[in-house]
């Protein structure tokens, strides 16, 4: 374990030795993102996919990145961090992790929130905000459309380092997905050459909260000797 912004562990600390010892057990510690976008790799809206990208709205914002169907977590085991990727400089909302103008610093939950306070006069479930734009609500359409664009941000980098075939948004924003699909596309087109982004299939995650518990089960399957 390196970094853990958003759990309360402050030291660094032995997880895998400690739990090896309680449960007696081979223990493999991976990232819940990487395990999640190896599980919609596997079973969901990813399956057969060379290059996928996983992005989940959590606590934080979760990613994942498939490459030849493996994961990719970089020389040390800490990557992909997609979650913050820069996009707005000027921004002084600060993530989890202590950046200004990062993707999570923009469109974490509780940044959602605060724009859904700012915008709509009060704090209201996700659900509601949704059910809002869907009947009509012009606010609320465009506070979903502004998520997009800035996801949109982070996706057309996406797509020029990886050219994926598939990149899938999951967590707490998925349901409203069709509200902001377009909004991404527009604003990744900006950023991306076209063929690019045609070749790309935006789509919503399949297996919502048993992504990362499939992915992980498949990873000790994979890892433990028999
Ligand atoms: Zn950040």
């Amino acid at each position: 374990m390196h970094v853990t912004p958003n759990l309360p562990i402050k030291r660094p600390f032995p997880l895998r030795d400690h739990l090896k010892k309680e449960l007696r057990m081979p223990v493999f510690i991976q990232n819940d993102g990487n395990c999640a976008a190896f599980g919609e790799a596997t079973w969901g809206a990813a399956k057969g996919a060379r290059v996928a990208i996983l992005l989940t709205l959590g606590t934080g914002i979760g990613s994942g990145v498939i490459i030849d169907g493996k994961i990719f977590d970089g020389a040390f085991g800490q990557a992909p961090e997609l979650g913050h990727l820069p996009i707005d400089s000027r921004s002084k909302q600060m993530c989890g992790a202590g950046h200004h103008g990062c993707l999570e610093s923009c469109i974490s939950k509780e940044y959602i929130k605060k724009m859904v306070e700012r915008r709509l006069g009060k704090r209201l479930p996700l659900l509601e905000v949704e059910n809002m734009a869907r009947a009509g609500n012009k606010k609320a359409l465009a506070l979903w459309q502004d998520v997009g664009g800035y996801l949109g941000l982070a996706i057309g980098s996406l797509l020029n380092i990886f050219n994926p075939e598939v990149v899938i948004i999951g967590g707490g924003i998925s349901p409203a997905f069709d509200l902001f699909e377009e909004a991404i596309k527009k604003e990744a087109a900006k950023l991306s050459f076209p063929s690019m982004l045609k070749q790309m299939r935006l789509v919503k995650a399949h297996l919502g909260n048993e992504a990362g518990k499939l992915g992980a089960a498949r990873l000790v399957f994979e890892n433990i000797k028999h």
